[in-house]
């Protein structure tokens, strides 16, 4: 499916993800599939916690335990391939890569959108970040009701 569609299967994205226990922390999930010669993920990690080895094709692993969910990595990915999740109670918030201007604004409640392109619930923008390294992309935390941790992906203004 991903050859074909460009989307990951529902148990690819499983495979990637966390569960609850590892996520009441906020962690990076890396949906990084093809092999390709890219690192920034890796060199941008203040805590050295995502490595690829000697093979810049490799695909990235987190060390899940060292990552604090700061979200750099997430705005140095060029492929737009990376979130953070964390679960708070009965929400999933997401740290998310947003290139589309205008940017939305902290407390506006805008659309989540699945890996079709389908709205899928409504969440709220909880803060936006732009930092000077990165002057095109935020970051973007939003809250999203947790059933839909597995299939949310961005936001639609
Ligand atoms: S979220 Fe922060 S700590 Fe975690 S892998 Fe990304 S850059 Fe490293
Ligand atoms: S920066 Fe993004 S696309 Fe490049 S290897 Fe890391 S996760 Fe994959």
């Amino acid at each position: 499916m991903l050859d074909k569609t460009g989307v990951p299967t529902k148990d690819l994205v499983l495979s990637k993800f966390f569960d609850e226990k590892t996520l009441y922390k906020p962690k990076a999930i890396i949906e990084c599939y093809e092999e390709i010669p890219c690192n920034p993920c890796s060199t941008s990690c203040p805590f050295d916690a995502i490595h690829i080895g000697q093979n810049i094709n490799d695909i990235p692993k987190l060390d899940v335990d060292l990552c604090t969910g700061c979200g750099i990595c997430v705005t140095s990915c060029p492929g737009l391939a990376i979130m953070v999740a964390q679960i708070k109670g009965e929400k999933a918030i997401f740290k998310i890569a947003y290139e589309q201007y205008p940017l939305p604004k902290k407390g506006d409640i805008v659309k989540g959108i699945n890996r079709h392109g389908e709205e899928i619930c409504m969440c709220e923008i909880l803060n936006v970040k732009l930092n000077k390294n990165q002057d095109k992309t935020a970051l973007i935390e939003v809250s999203v009701p947790l059933e839909y941790i597995h299939d949310f992906i961005t936001v639609r203004i």
